[in-house]
């Protein structure tokens, strides 16, 4: 072996980056250079910001607490069998949850794809390897006109067709022997005209599995159980949504037999659909942690907070002239106190596109969301003692544009 000291001579004789690395022989993690107290994103260039927005892809979603990255932090230190850990994981899951079975999925457009292609294969290896041809497979899944929404492309990565409905004619004519899932938009209740309970009967009369996406559905908690009792054969969540687990992580929740053929679509297995939605040991362990913190917080006091939190915000932009804001907290989907911000523009001469680019710009960066004419606001994904920047930029920007 050769000494730790003797290596970092001879490495600082080498000229080039490439001399040693790639060898195999070391890592950069090991070179005289300090891996701790690099400010990674200033080198690279790249902003952080205050994020008032929520939970956005494009914004990398939520912050993981330091019990989830210490549980990332861990994995790292050791091999284990991919199926085991995932086996462990998901009957630990499924215990939490009171569900029969669930699997850590690369988030939920993941668990929409590997739970349709398990319901289109079952435990049947010969059809996995044939999706997205599906020859001699049931071939379409329907769905309310509107719950029409992207993510059902996931739906669709498995070469079935989407069929809208509806009425309930509608969807008693749309039902044949070619029906694969009935899938249901958990946020798009209210909006269609079949509800949760009578999608699920129809789909149970004709034996049809369902899977619901709940994606950005907690809080509140009770969602995590309500589906999977009600009867929905499989739901999806998103990880790292409001349950700030890793953002390529997920759940899907739901009949063993259905999760376990979803599971067959995923890694380690090659030859499927759902090969490029791998899930390492660390995200798979940092969700568990990630729901387990979830379900053992105080939700009561975390609502009192993000209340208190948006009422600042909301009492300093109001303090401007011209400019009213409202409190509302939106039905399903992102469910948390949230801040709408007008302004008659006669007074504050700016449009809320220019608004938000100011905050972007600023110091420290804001992102925030909103129309045409508003400014939107949420606290949740904000890190503690933020919104009182938050609340005095909002201010500033709005009253600097006033005359
Ligand atoms: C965010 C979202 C998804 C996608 O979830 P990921 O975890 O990002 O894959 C799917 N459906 C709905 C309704 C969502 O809000």
């Amino acid at each position: 072996m050769i000494s730790r000291r003797v290596l970092l001579k001879r490495l600082s004789s080498v000229p080039v980056v490439g001399g040693l690395f790639g060898t195999g022989l070391i890592s950069s993690a090991s070179t005289p250079v300090a891996a701790v107290g690099r400010d990674y994103f200033k080198e690279l260039g790249v902003r952080t910001f205050i994020n008032a927005a929520g939970t956005y892809t494009s914004m990398t979603g939520c912050l993981m607490p330091p019990e989830v990255t210490d549980a990332i932090k861990y994995a790292t230190g050791d091999y284990v069998n991919l199926d085991d850990l995932q086996d462990k994981v998901g009957e630990r899951i499924a215990e939490l949850l009171d569900c029969e079975y669930a699997t850590v999925t690369a988030g939920c457009a993941s668990a929409i794809t590997l739970g349709t292609a398990g319901v289109l294969t079952r435990l049947d290896q010969s059809k996995v390897e044939q999706i997205p041809d599906l020859t001699g497979l049931k071939s379409e899944v329907i769905l309310q006109k509107s719950h029409e929404i992207g993510y059902a492309h996931a739906i669709r990565n498995c070469g079935v067709d989407l069929v809208f409905v509806e009425t309930r004619k509608d969807l008693d004519k749309a039902i044949s022997n070619k029906t694969a899932m009935m899938w249901f938009l958990n946020t798009a209740n209210s909006k269609g005209q079949i509800q949760h309970e009578e999608w699920l009967e129809v789909a149970q009369k004709n034996e049809i599995p369902t899977f619901n996406d709940c994606a950005a559905d907690v809080p509140p908690v009770e969602n995590l159980y309500k589906y999977t009792k009600m009867g929905y054969d499989l739901v999806g969540f998103s990880g790292g949504k409001g349950l700030r687990g890793p953002q390529s992580a997920g759940l899907l929740l739901g009949k063993k037999d259905l999760v376990k053929a979803a599971r067959l679509h995923a890694p380690p297995r090659g030859n499927t659909v759902g090969r490029g939605m791998k899930v390492n040991k660390e995200e798979i362990l940092g969700m568990l942690v990630a729901l387990e913190l979830y379900l053992n917080r105080d939700h009561e006091a975390e609502w009192k907070l993000w209340e208190s939190q948006i009422q600042m915000i909301h009492d300093a932009a109001a303090s401007v002239k011209g400019v009213t804001a409202e409190i509302h907290v939106p039905e399903v989907a992102n469910h948390v106190p949230s801040l709408n911000i007008t302004w008659d523009q006669s007074i504050v001469k700016l449009t809320g596109g220019e608004a938000r680019t100011k905050l972007s710009q600023g110091h420290p960066s804001i992102q925030t969301v909103g129309g045409k004419d508003s400014l939107g606001i949420t606290t949740w994904m904000m890190q503690p003692g933020q919104e009182r920047i938050v609340a005095r930029r909002v201010q500033e920007v709005l009253h600097q544009a006033t005359t």
